[in-house]
Formats: structure tokens, C-alpha cells, sequence
């Protein structure tokens, strides 16, 4: 078999690793390689790890640090796969594949849930909504917490709750040089401001422990998808209403085509729409004051926006962007929002090269923006808008198109642009030095040289040790 990894490492050796480790590991000799190697996006799925560990507890971790380091294989970290820049896998890498480590324990009376680094937000929203609890997680349930998280994690219920990363309350971390240490308010508490936005740099989070909030079983939330002739119109009553809106609603707008849904009447199946969508974390009878002014902008294709489960708004999109799609996305952080910018990203809606070409506006601000600057690795706290580009495709013929376009729509941007931008929305590596702007990356680089001088941890949005540089 061609892929077959005794040359390189030796079976003897691999017997190593085998007699540490309580998890699988999968060879390219094995019979489920094909799927282990997989990652979401099909986009960077051609690649061929040297084996993949699929790890039991943090031991397994430890373990497989080791025997990487030991025979010289880059390591890649995988939580839930989800990463867009295909950072989750590479060839004749060891991959350290955290999915088996998918427990939530939830304490109801502190508040806490207690993660293991492989669970998806499916899992973690499964065990808070039990206690109508809730933390912000993603916007697709099949995402993992872990590179959601450590990137920042913009979520439904952000502007009330704060991001992912400001829910982050402690970590257990599995450092380069195979220590398991704890990183929380008053223990390593440097570390825990790099897992704050700083990405998987500094080591393997093998535990999560996020703050909870009262929030469901039933919240006010959903879309209204309007035509796309009302698009611009969208975006200037959304731009003023997002200044004024109150922190329990978190709203974004998302220039997209329709999908063929059932609730979508099939007229305008595969036309051109825009789409509003929100979640209100204050009380349900609240909401419909909240969205007046969008309700009223145009007599709306479909309005889905009204009460539901929380677990459903939780998982609405999942069926759009399921495993195996190829993938770019782009993003920047928007200063202001102009009437030139609208006009562009309209014309660039109704251009796009496929139907899953889609410009998201995410609404900030609120608890996210009251963070104070640099009190977390993540990048930015004052921008009111995340600007992307998020695109899909099948054929592997379109890919030049979907990233022309999707870098398009951040170009189109480039005078409104704050200059940095969200990590974990950036379809390409090597960009965390202008994402995260000079003084938070020279924070980042400074922890980078205590924790992983060397860059073991390079699979990444990289933030490069100077150590490894002399
Ligand atoms: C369909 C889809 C929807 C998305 N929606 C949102 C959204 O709503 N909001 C948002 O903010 N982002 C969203 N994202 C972006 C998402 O946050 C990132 O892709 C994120 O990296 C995914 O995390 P993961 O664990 O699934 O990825 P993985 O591919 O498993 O990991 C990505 C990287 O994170 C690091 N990492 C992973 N696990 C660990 C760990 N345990 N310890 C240390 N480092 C680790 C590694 O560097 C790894 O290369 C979405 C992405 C996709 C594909």
C-alpha cells in the first residue's frame, strides 16, 4: 500500500505508541484511515497524516506529544475538524484527533460546565439546555468548542453573554514539552489570556470550563429572508438599528441564495435573498418590539423569526454546511458600515459564482465590545460589524472562483476595514500578525516563546516564537 507508514516509522516503533496510548490509532494500513483522516473541509482533504490518534483522556495526549516529538513529525490538533483553513490535518503528520473527548458535566448550582476538548457545541448545548443554561457557542452545532473557542467564538447569544473565549473560565492544558498544567484567573493566568483568541499555539486543551447563564428552553429567534431589490435597504435600517439595539438581541445579515426548504415557497427556491437573522436571549414576548424596524423595511419572501427551542436555532444552518463541502471563507473588522460599502457587497451578491456564496454582517458590540481592549488575546472589541465572505461549492473546478469572491468581498471593504480581523473566519494561513495587529501579536509571541518555543504547535493561525527565528 502506498501510504503505508512502516518505512518511515518502524512497526517496533509504532508498538511504542501503541502500548501507551488507551485511544485508536489509525495507520494508513487500517481499514478506517479514510475516514479518519477526514476533515469538513473537502477543500484540504487530500492530504495523508502518518496516523491519526484518536485520544482517550489527556494521557493519550501527553503520549502522543512524545512520540511526535521523538520521531519528528509536525503535529496537527483537531476538535471538531471545522477548521476552514484545513489546519485540522497535513500530510505525514501525526494527527492528535480529541474527538473521542467529547464529556459535559454541567453544575447547574455554580453555573459551570466542565468540556472535554473534543466535544461539538451540539454536545455541550445537549447537556446546559437540561437546566435552561446556555453559553455562546456556534452558529453550526457540528463545530468543534475547541479551535471555536481558542479563536474567540462568535455566537448567537454573544452581545449578552460575551464570546466563547470571554466565557472561558479555566483550561487544562498539554503543553509542548508533555506537561499538563491549569490555566485560570489566578494560576498561569497569562496563558489563560492566550486562549482567549490566541488559537491552539501554546498547547492541547484537553478540558474546557465555560461560565452558564439562564437562557430557554424556548428563545425568540430565527430569519426573515427578503428579496434580494431590498437588500440595500437591509443593510441601512440594520446598520442604524444595530447601533441602538439592546445587548439581548445578537442579529446578523446574511446576502445569500434561498435554500430549497419547505417553508421557503419554491418560487424562490435558488433566487437571490437577504436574510436577517437573530436571537433574542431576553424574554420571548420582548421580541417582536426588538425587530419593528427590520420587519418593516420590505414585505418579507418568509418570516421564521418568532419563538423557538433554543436547540433548534442551535442547529437551523446545519443542513447548509454539512462535512464534506469545499470551503473558503474571508473576513475583516468593519469601522463603519457606508452607503459605497452596501452598494458594493449588493452588486457582489447578485455576482457571486455559486449558490452558496454568502456576505455575513455580524452584529457586535453589546457584552462583546465592553471588554476592555487587550484584556484578551482576541483581537478587537470596539468594531460594530464582522464582515465575511462564506463560501461553499462541490466542484472542484469552482474553486478559483468561490476564493476570488469571497476575497472580494473583504476587498471591497479594504477603506472600512479596522485592519484586523477574526482568525477563525480566515480561509488562508499565516495571517495572524495583521488579524491580531502588532500589540496583542507581541503579547501573543512573548507567551508563544514560554510555552512552545520551538513551534511544535504551527498548525494554526501561527504566531511565530522569536526563539524559533534565532
Ligand atoms: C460550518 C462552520 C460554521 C462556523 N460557524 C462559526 C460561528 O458561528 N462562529 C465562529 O466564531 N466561528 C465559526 N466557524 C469557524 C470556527 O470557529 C473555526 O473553524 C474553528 O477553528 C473550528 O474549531 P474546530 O475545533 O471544529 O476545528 P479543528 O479543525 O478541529 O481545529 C482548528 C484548529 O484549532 C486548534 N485546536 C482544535 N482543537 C484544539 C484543542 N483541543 N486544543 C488546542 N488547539 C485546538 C488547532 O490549532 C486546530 O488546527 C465555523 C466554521 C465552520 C466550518
Amino acid at each position: 500500500m502506498s501510504h503505508t507508514i512502516a518505512p518511515v516509522l518502524g512497526e517496533a516503533t509504532l508498538q511504542g505508541l501503541r502500548d501507551t496510548v488507551r485511544g485508536e490509532i489509525v495507520t494508513p494500513d487500517d481499514e478506517g484511515y479514510a475516514e479518519a483522516r477526514r476533515i469538513w473541509n473537502a477543500a484540504h482533504d487530500g492530504r495523508s497524516p502518518a496516523l491519526v490518534v484518536r485520544c482517550a483522556g489527556a494521557a493519550d495526549v501527553i503520549a502522543s506529544v512524545s512520540f511526535a516529538r521523538s520521531n519528528g513529525l509536525l503535529i496537527a490538533v483537531r476538535g471538531g475538524g471545522h477548521s476552514v483553513a484545513g489546519f485540522s490535518t497535513a500530510d505525514d503528520a501525526l494527527v492528535i484527533d480529541l474527538s473521542p473527548m467529547n464529556d459535559v458535566r454541567v453544575d447547574p448550582e455554580a453555573r459551570r460546565a466542565s468540556v472535554g476538548g473534543g466535544a461539538v457545541w451540539a454536545d455541550v448545548d445537549h447537556e446546559t439546555q437540561a437546566h435552561a443554561l446556555a453559553t455562546t457557542g456556534g452558529l453550526v452545532s457540528t463545530t468543534g468548542i475547541a479551535g471555536f473557542t481558542l479563536g474567540g467564538g462568535i455566537g448567537w447569544t454573544m452581545r449578552k453573554f460575551g464570546l466563547a473565549c470571554d466565557n472561558l473560565m479555566a483550561a487544562d492544558v498539554v503543553t509542548a514539552d508533555g506537561r499538563l498544567v491549569h490555566a485560570g484567573e489566578t494560576e498561569n493566568a497569562e496563558l489563560l489570556w492566550g486562549l482567549r483568541g490566541g488559537g491552539g499555539n501554546f498547547g492541547i486543551v484537553t478540558r474546557f470550563e465555560f461560565d452558564l447563564h439562564p437562557l430557554g428552553p424556548i428563545v425568540y429567534a430565527g430569519p426573515i429572508f427578503f428579496p434580494a431589490d431590498a437588500a440595500n435597504e437591509l443593510l441601512r435600517v440594520f446598520r442604524a438599528w444595530a447601533a441602538e439595539a439592546p445587548d439581548e438581541i445578537t442579529a446578523a445579515i446574511n446576502l445569500t441564495t434561498a435554500p430549497p426548504l419547505p417553508v421557503i415557497a419554491e418560487e424562490w427556491h435558488g433566487r437571490k435573498v437577504a436574510a436577517f437573522v437573530a436571537t433574542s436571549s431576553g424574554p420571548v414576548d420582548d421580541g417582536p418590539s426588538l425587530v419593528r424596524e427590520i420587519r418593516a423595511v420590505a414585505e418579507p419572501i418568509a418570516d421564521l423569526l418568532g419563538p423557538m427551542p433554543y436547540h433548534v436555532i442551535q442547529t437551523l444552518l446545519d443542513p447548509l454546511w454539512q462535512k464534506g463541502i469545499h470551503a473558503y471563507f474571508n473576513a475583516t473588522n468593519l469601522a463603519r458600515l457606508e452607503d459605497d460599502l452596501i452598494s458594493r457587497l449588493c452588486e457582489l451578491h447578485l455576482t457571486s459564482p455559486g449558490p452558496q456564496c454568502e456576505i455575513h454582517l455580524h452584529q457586535m458590540g453589546g457584552a462583546v465590545g465592553r471588554v476592555a481592549e487587550g484584556a484578551t488575546a482576541f483581537a478587537e472589541r470596539s468594531m460594530p460589524f464582522v464582515l465575511s465572505g462564506a463560501t461553499g461549492w462541490h466542484d472542484p473546478e469552482a474553486t478559483a472562483s468561490h476564493r476570488e469572491w469571497a476575497r472580494a468581498v473583504v476587498a471591497a471593504a479594504s477603506a472600512s476595514s479596522t485592519g484586523r480581523a477574526y482568525v477563525n473566519f480566515l480561509g488562508d494561513a499565516d495571517a495572524a500578525r495583521s488579524a491580531y495587529g502588532e500589540e496583542t501579536y507581541a503579547r501573543l509571541v512573548s507567551l508563544k516563546n514560554d510555552y512552545d518555543p520551538t513551534n511544535v504547535f504551527r498548525l494554526n493561525q501561527n504566531i511565530e516564537p522569536s526563539a524559533a527565528i534565532a
